[in-house]
């Protein structure tokens, strides 16, 4: 996720203000997901001071967000969770476009829609091309 992404979080919602940066490995597409379930545990804390939570890693597991949290998890709260990880999983991870269809390779599961999907595999191949590139250089 984009830097200024994880930052408008931490700037939102307490519940992100223990959490270190780099435990936010997800793609931008999920942020509406992570922006609206926060907003509605943030929202539900304000009202219970007694109650701390504190988010502690986002990260992607078989296509599927898994948002990891630490303190007072009550069966709300809970609920709230499993609603953002199984909406996840329609949604693609690169561009936050509605996304049944996963893509499925032999090392990975993916929520990604298909021009993403193309976009992310064109990636791959100039990568290796400018690696190849460099390599073939030294040679002539
Ligand atoms: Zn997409």
């Amino acid at each position: 996720m984009k830097q200024e992404l994880k930052q408008q979080l931490k700037d939102k919602y307490k519940i992100f203000s223990d959490i270190n940066e780099v435990n936010i490995s997800v793609g931008d597409g999920w942020y509406d997901v992570i922006d609206g379930g926060s907003q509605l545990i943030q929202e539900y804390l304000d009202k219970r001071p007694n109650m701390v939570v504190k988010v502690g890693q986002i990260k992607e597991k078989f296509g599927e967000m898994r948002f990891y949290v630490d303190g007072h998890v009550d069966e709300y709260i809970n609920e709230i969770i499993n609603t953002m990880e199984d909406a996840s999983s329609s949604v693609c991870e690169k561009c936050g476009n509605i996304c049944k269809e996963k893509i499925r390779t032999a090392g990975w599961v993916k929520t990604m829609c298909a021009p993403c999907y193309k976009e992310h595999t064109q990636e791959k191949v100039k990568w290796f091309q400018e690696i190849a590139k460099k390599k073939i250089d030294v040679i002539k």
